[in-house]
């Protein structure tokens, strides 16, 4: 795998190489064009002032030859030739691979100058060639003999204390660069391996995986949007498998004892009013059963991210009162007495959803009130929303229950003798939820309980 940290590397030392290069070939073109130039017209200078002062000045050619060494000592090669073979070389002797050409001492015997560092074309270090070819070369003149004098700065003197130590800190700076981009990449790539463990550690279900990245860039962003990401799906992972468990367990009671009950039915020597007795005990079971079924159908597509509400204007009142003639036998049944005042009210909403709060509400109320009690259900306009009480004179609830009776698959007393799943009010507060309202419940144990739905209007209201 050509893994992130080596292209990293890659990319940094190839950088640094191309850099170098662009540098090294515009420094070039600069020293052809620029620096030769300056550096021959300079060194002939110093040759004439050399020769005019060697030529106006009766010296004696020992005395000629002092002042030769002493221009050397000030940081110059000199070679003195008389064109008869005899030649003299003052300062740090010159590398005879190349010997000066024939041409170059015609030029300088014809009286001209020769600029040899202006044309010498071998490369960019061709400025520290120490080669006779590379000087500047001047006629000299000493009573009747000619000379060249050819003359060039020695490399010493090119290369001076500023340039080493110039050189010394190019090269720190590219060793700092390079150990720093690795160091970069290195950083960058271990929280990566980071991030690429924790998804590993995901995809098998290990949501407890602490990812040690603490930073502020945009890996860090990644890595804090992954840990949120980390802690929804450990939230979801635990509500799938308490899900799971609830339903499990709220499947199993009722099947268990319709089986244990069928089996006694079976049994040659029950009675008929015992083989009734089963029978209805089978079938409330059953019932409960299928209420299970429907109400988790209706939780797990409520559940889904975006359900799809069919919003419509409805007439809540008469949604209402239809509900209580739903159930009228059942209230009758219980006993209780039913009193509602419910002004014409349209509201914009889901109906067969809105149906399934007041269902729920009102069921509860029957369901957990006492015989000979009370239900009262109005609907209260506020403007531009609407409240819908549903109020009885139930058992209550204790206090510390009230704040968990929205939850899913929460039941005050699971032993109480009444039928139910638990999750009815999850229903109602999902709904409420979808339609922007609020739902509220007041309580005093065995004095009764109150519901106040609140939903929004889009619709005026009539009484
Ligand atoms: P269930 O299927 O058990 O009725 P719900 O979600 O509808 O589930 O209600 C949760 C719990 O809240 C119930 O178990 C019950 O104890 C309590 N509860 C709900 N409505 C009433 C009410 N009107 N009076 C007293 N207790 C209630």
């Amino acid at each position: 795998m050509n893994s992130l940290y080596k292209q990293f590397v890659t990319a940094a030392l190839t950088t640094l190489f191309i850099s170098t290069l662009i540098g090294f070939l515009i420094v070039n073109t600069y020293y052809t064009d620029v620096t030769k130039h300056n550096t021959d017209e300079q060194l002939v200078e110093i040759a004439y002032h050399v020769v005019d002062f060697l030529e106006n000045t009766p010296l004696s050619t020992e005395a000629v030859f002092e002042y030769l060494d002493s221009v050397a000592l000030l940081g110059y090669q000199i070679h003195l030739d008389n064109f008869e073979g005899d030649t003299y070389v003052f300062g740090e002797p010159f590398n005879s691979s190349h010997p000066l050409s024939d041409s170059a001492k015609e030029i300088v015997q014809g009286g001209e100058v020769y600029h040899g560092v202006r044309h010498l074309k071998n490369g960019m270090f061709s400025h520290f060639d120490n080669e006779l070819r590379n000087t500047v070369g001047v006629p000299y003149h000493k009573g009747e003999t000619a000379y060249g004098l050819y003359i060039r700065a020695s490399n010493d003197t090119v290369t001076t204390d500023f340039h080493k130590l110039l050189i010394v800190f190019l090269l720190i700076i590219a060793v700092v660069n390079v150990l720093g981009m690795l160091l970069l990449a290195r950083h960058m790539t271990k929280s990566i391996s980071y991030l690429t463990e924790a998804t590993k550690q995901i995809a098998v279900e290990n949501y407890n995986y602490h990812l040690h990245i603490s930073r502020k860039d945009e890996i860090g962003q990644l890595a804090s949007s992954f840990h949120l990401m980390q802690i929804k799906l450990r939230h979801n992972d635990l509500a799938r498998k308490t899900f799971i468990s609830n339903v499990s367990h709220d499947y199993q009671s009722p099947l268990m004892s319709i089986q244990g009950y069928a089996q006694l039915l079976k049994s040659p020597v029950i009675d008929d009013s015992e083989r009734m007795e089963y029978a209805a005990i089978i079938e409330k079971e059953t019932q409960r059963l299928s209420n299970l079924t429907n109400q988790l159908l209706v939780v797990t597509s409520l559940d889904q991210e975006s359900y799809p509400m069919t919003y419509t204007d409805l007439q809540l009142d008469l949604q209402i009162k239809e509900v209580i003639r739903k159930y009228w036998w059942r209230i009758e049944e219980a006993n209780i007495d039913v009193s509602y005042i419910l002004p014409s009210t349209t509201i914009y909403g889901d109906k067969k959803l809105l149906e399934n709060i007041w269902d729920n509400l009102l069921t509860n109320a029957v369901k957990y009130n006492k015989p000979g009690g009370l239900i009262d259900v109005s609907i209260v306009p506020l403007g531009k929303s609407v409240e819908v009480i549903f109020r009885d004179t139930g058992i209550g609830v204790e206090e510390e229950d009230l704040p968990y009776i929205f939850d899913k698959f929460y039941r005050v007393d699971p032993s109480r003798p009444k039928e139910g799943t638990g999750l009815g009010l999850s229903i109602v507060k999902q709904i409420v939820d979808l339609h922007q309202g609020t739902v509220e419940v007041e309580s005093t144990p065995g004095v009764g309980t109150k519901f106040k739905v609140r939903l929004p209007l889009s619709r005026s209201i009539k009484s």
